[in-house]
Formats: structure tokens, C-alpha cells, sequence
């Protein structure tokens, strides 16, 4: 029953907000069709919304509503209303400020603010900061943008694993781009799809920014801590004096790999490293790299930094690249129907530099990237390549590197919350 009346509970005050007017219960009444979408709610008012049936002129209250797919500032005016002439005097208006006009997404919010049975303004509102106030009055139309302040809270998150990590920090009510990043940080060490097991225990420090109190969205992310059945793993945010960055782990070791996982972004593998049944040759072979499925055109990137050492026919293997990376590691791409542009034997490519296009030269049944890599000479299986880290702190930087650790493992040792406000109106209200 309690719930019944719960959700009675918004019907009542929009009713009564008939005694208002005409023009406002139509603009109310498409509020309640759109309920979820439209919000509306009073910002000051002399008398309450049940109130006498007279509304004082003085009444002020707001409707929100935001933009849909593909519409415009003048779209959403018009749909409420708005005559063309005042839309030319807004547009008009916001011209006089840095509003960009390209730049009106879906979404976007648009709050109309009345005064009585007027509209007394509008503001636009991209995200919770920013924000472009029109004001309708005696002396015109008139626009200003509001910047509003935001507040840093360095806060510690903890949780345990229950089910997957994006189940368990979702439960703690943070966001998906928050689970990400984590997963990304420590992705050298862990796989959060496979590796993760029930009881587990992982900890964030990060900035949490808030916007009048409310939360807007994560900040930085300063440090992470994974420990569980696979092992015990952390990962500190530190920016050199040269303001190089990364994530490293407590020896100062570089936490981002220096080789990507696949030179294909999305692909299917169709053949795995291993034997198998060669479909041309009609027999039974090593396959000593992975096949990837992908359309005639498909740009292949290089998994590494490193130097061509082979671009041109190689046999079975047709338009073929082979690079050098550091450590003794070389990949090689196959079949390319077209080799990408300056790619030729001494020259240098860059990680993600396209060294050719997925083709079905040479001996292939179908369009496919044939991919390999080789250590020191013998081919290994691409999925089996632990990958060199990148750079690790400088040992002249390390006695700074210790001392933010030191901070961040004392910060991580606090209960979960807000460990330290970092400006004074840092005060949310949760
Ligand atoms: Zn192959």
C-alpha cells in the first residue's frame, strides 16, 4: 500500500496546479505525459502549489525539459511555445555570448523558467557547470553564461567482489566510466574478466567532483588496490617534473603495456595457435600465429613501437610485414591486401600505426589477418606474450614517486568516504 501511495504521490500536486492558469496547466499537463523525461518543480513561490486558487502574478516556478535526437535550441522553444520572434531574440541574444550553436546535443537540458503565466527566461545547460541564462524583461533580451564552482573531494572507495567487479562497485553506487578506468589501470596484472573470485577486496582514492552539492562526476583516480585469490596488486597515479604520467606499481614499475593485445580492434579469431587442418593444402600443420576474420580493407596496426624488417610477398603468407620490436619480440601480419603508407623494410612504426590492410593474399580461403610473433626467432602464441611495461619511474624521480605512495597508502588506509577536502565548500551533503 505504501508504494501505491508513493507513486500517487506526484499526481496530487500537478492537479492542483490547475488553479494556476490555462496556458501553465497545458505547459504542466505535457510535463505529466512526459513524466521521467520532464521534470517540474517550483524554484520560490509565495504561496504553496495547493494554495489559493488565484496565483499571485509574482509566482515563479520552472519546467526542465532537454533536447531530443537532432533537435535544436529553437526545436525545443518551439515545441513549448516559444513565438519565433522571442526564438530570434534568444538566438539573437546568445550570439553576444560564447555559446557555441554547432555544438547542441541530444540531451542537452533547457529549463524554462515563468514568472505568473510568462515566461520570464530560459537557460541551456550542457553538463551541471556551464550554463547560459536568457532573461526576458523590460530591458530586452538578454543572455550571460554562469560558470558554477566545483567541488574536489578525495574520497576512498571499498568493496568486495560479489559476482564480477562491475557488479560490486555498481552496488556501491559508482559509476561504469569509474569501473573501467580501474579495470584499465590494473589490466597488466589482472584480467577482471576471468580472474576475479567472490571476497576478493579491492580500495580506490580518486576525487569525486560536485556541483552545489551534487554529485557531477569522478575525477582523478590516485590510487587503486586489488587483492585476491591471483594476487595483491596496486597502482599509483604519479606525474613526473617533465609532466610525463602514468600508473605505476609500488616498485615503480610502468602498469601500461608497451604491446597491444591484438592489431586488429575488432575481429574474430578463426584460428588459434596450434595444429590444424590446413584447408589449401589439404593437411594437418602447426598454425604458429592466430587468424583474425575480418573484411578486405580492415587496417591492421602494429601491436609495438619498432622497425620494419620485411614488407613485401613472403610464399603462403602473400603481402607480408614483419617488425622488430624491443626484447627480442618481432610480430608479423599476412595475407595484406595492401600495405599501409611508408611501411617498407628500416623504416620505424609507431604502436597502433597501420602497417597494411586485411587481405586474402597469398594462401587464404577467405579475407583474414594472419598474425604472429616471434621471440627471439621461435613463434610464440600471441595470446601467451607477457608484454614489456612501458617506462618505469626514473630513479631520479623515485624519492618524489615514494613520497605521493606514502600519502596515497595512508589515505587508502582511512575508512571509506571523503579523506581530505580540498577546497573549503567541499562539504557534500551525503
Ligand atoms: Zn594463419
Amino acid at each position: 500500500m505504501a508504494e501505491i501511495e508513493q507513486q500517487g504521490g506526484p499526481v496530487g500536486p500537478v492537479k492542483r496546479v490547475g488553479f494556476v492558469g490555462r496556458a501553465v496547466v497545458v505547459l504542466l499537463g505535457l510535463a505529466v505525459l512526459a513524466a521521467g523525461v520532464l521534470v517540474v518543480r517550483r524554484l520560490t513561490m509565495k504561496h504553496p502549489v495547493c494554495g489559493p486558487e488565484t496565483p499571485s502574478p509574482d509566482s515563479t516556478y520552472v519546467a526542465e525539459d532537454s533536447l531530443g535526437k537532432g533537435e535544436m535550441l529553437a526545436g525545443a522553444l518551439a515545441r513549448w511555445r516559444v513565438p519565433q520572434a522571442r526564438i530570434n531574440e534568444v538566438y539573437a541574444a546568445l550570439a553576444e555570448t560564447d555559446f557555441d550553436f554547432r555544438n547542441m546535443r541530444r540531451g542537452d537540458e533547457v529549463v524554462f523558467a515563468y514568472k505568473g503565466l510568462d515566461l520570464a527566461g530560459i537557460a541551456y545547460r550542457k553538463d551541471p557547470v556551464t550554463s547560459y541564462n536568457v532573461r526576458f524583461d523590460s530591458a530586452g533580451t538578454t543572455a550571460a553564461k554562469e560558470t558554477k564552482p566545483v567541488d574536489t573531494v578525495r574520497v576512498v572507495v571499498r568493496g568486495a567482489i560479489k559476482g564480477s567487479l562491475w557488479n560490486s562497485l555498481i552496488a556501491l553506487g559508482e559509476k561504469p566510466g569509474l569501473i573501467v578506468n580501474f579495470a584499465e589501470i590494473l589490466s597488466y596484472d589482472v584480467d577482471f574478466l576471468t580472474e576475479v573470485n567472490d571476497r576478493d577486496s579491492f580500495e580506490l582514492l580518486l576525487d569525486k567532483l560536485y556541483v552545489d552539492s551534487t554529485f557531477y562526476r569522478d575525477g582523478r583516480v590516485y590510487a587503486v588496490h586489488y587483492k585476491g585469490k591471483i594476487g595483491n596488486y596496486y597502482g599509483f597515479f604519479y606525474r613526473d617534473p617533465s609532466g610525463h604520467w602514468d600508473y605505476y606499481n609500488e616498485k615503480g614499475q610502468s602498469l601500461r603495456k608497451t604491446v597491444l593485445r591484438s592489431p586488429l580492434q575488432f575481429a574474430k579469431v578463426t584460428s588459434y595457435f596450434g595444429m590444424r587442418y590446413h584447408p589449401i593444402l589439404r593437411t594437418w600443420r602447426q598454425h604458429t600465429g592466430i587468424d583474425y576474420g575480418a573484411p578486405t580493407g580492415t587496417p591492421v596496426s602494429a601491436i609495438a613501437d619498432g622497425t620494419v624488417t620485411m614488407a613485401g610477398w613472403n610464399g603462403g603468407y602473400g603481402n607480408f610485414v614483419q617488425v622488430r620490436h624491443a626484447g627480442g619480440l618481432a610480430s608479423c601480419y599476412g595475407h595484406l591486401s595492401r600495405y599501409g603508407a611508408g611501411v617498407k623494410a628500416g623504416q620505424t612504426v609507431r604502436q597502433g600505426q597501420t602497417v597494411g590492410y586485411v587481405g586474402m593474399t597469398g594462401l587464404a580461403t577467405g579475407p583474414h589477418l594472419h598474425f604472429e610473433v616471434r621471440q627471439g626467432g621461435k613463434a610464440v602464441n600471441p595470446l601467451k606474450v607477457i608484454p614489456p611495461r612501458a617506462e618505469p619511474v626514473a630513479s631520479k624521480n623515485m624519492p618524489e614517486f615514494n613520497v605521493f605512495k606514502a600519502s596515497y597508502l595512508a589515505d587508502l588506509a582511512k575508512p571509506a568516504g571523503p579523506v581530505v577536502a580540498v577546497t573549503d565548500s567541499a562539504r557534500p551533503a551525503h
